[in-house]
């Protein structure tokens, strides 16, 4: 079982249990990096070499109660954050049906309207909440499996799709409703999720069978199976890498069920994913 979080000041760490072990050690590996830097992030893209030393340093390790860690998103540095806009049948039904959620065309199944990118900007971690910028404008929570990509992809086909995912994680995908590009209406500061942590793929083989859910304030909102997913992630995949290339530590946002639902400073939410974990997230005013 191999959890690996970002945690603290960067710190890198395994979980095992309730505690985290502090493996920072193994990041001195990483190759030195000049300007260009990399448009991937250089310890996904290293993490196949670097699991040996990980579980190493881990055994070495002193274990830190998870109760007091500050967890950060679980990768550092993504290219990309691609997401999949309706992609739950259940979803478009609620989208549809108020015009709240659906403005004008811009709602469809995912087979029209493909992906959308989110900017790299937007992406925190759970400890450090939503900064709620615009109150005026109805704000939602999507909660959503995501992957993360572990090596370069294009064109890739769904049947071996999988094999280029490294990790998987629990997102959110905070969302501001109305006229204007999703991309600019989901890159907001802070309107990115990602954590607590990331589990590696060979402990979820099969990430279209997966419970979750997300409350607000103790009452659940949305609760789910990812094998509700209209298109799956190996599907996923297959779609964006007909359009361009992924790179190591690129996020893909799968995409949210029904039960979507505005926030507001002062909200706490919970969300929770079958074989990954848990977070608490605090909403406030930016
Ligand atoms: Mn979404």
């Amino acid at each position: 079982m191999t959890i690996i979080a970002r945690f603290n000041d960067n710190r890198l760490g395994v979980v095992q249990g309730d505690v985290i072990k502090d493996v920072t050690s193994v990041l001195d590996a990483l190759p030195a990096c000049r300007y260009p830097l990399p448009n991937h992030d250089i310890f996904i893209a290293a993490l196949p070499e670097l699991r040996g030393a990980i579980d190493a340093a881990a055994a070495k390790a002193e274990g830190i109660p998870l109760a007091g860690v500050t967890f950060l998103s679980p990768v550092a540095n993504p290219g990309k954050l691609v997401a999949a806009p309706v992609n739950y049948l259940k979803h478009l039904e609620e989208a549809q049906a108020d015009p709240a959620i659906h403005y004008q065309s811009q709602v469809a199944t995912i087979h029209r309207a493909g992906l959308f990118l989110k900017a790299t900007s937007s992406l925190v971690g759970p400890s450090h909440g939503i900064a709620v910028a615009m109150p005026d404008r109805r704000t939602d929570h999507e909660i959503e499996l995501v992957a993360i990509i572990g090596k370069r992809a294009k064109n890739v086909s769904k049947e071996n799709a999988l094999d280029y995912v490294a990790a998987y994680s629990m997102g959110l995908d905070i969302t501001i409703r109305g006229p204007e590009e999703r991309s600019l209406r989901k890159s907001l500061d802070t309107y990115s999720v990602l954590g607590p942590w990331m589990v590696t793929a060979d402990e979820i083989p099969d990430p279209g069978n997966l419970d979750f859910s997300l409350e607000i304030n103790g009452e659940v909102r949305q609760r789910a199976n990812t094998r509700d997913l209209i298109l799956g992630v190996a599907e996923l995949i297959e779609l964006a890498t007909r359009f361009y290339e992924l790179h190591p530590g690129d996020v893909i946002y799968t995409g949210t069920p029904e039960g979507v639902a505005p926030i507001l400073p002062g909200d706490k939410l919970h969300a929770s994913i079958e074989r990954i974990g848990e977070f608490n997230v605090e909403v406030r005013a930016a």
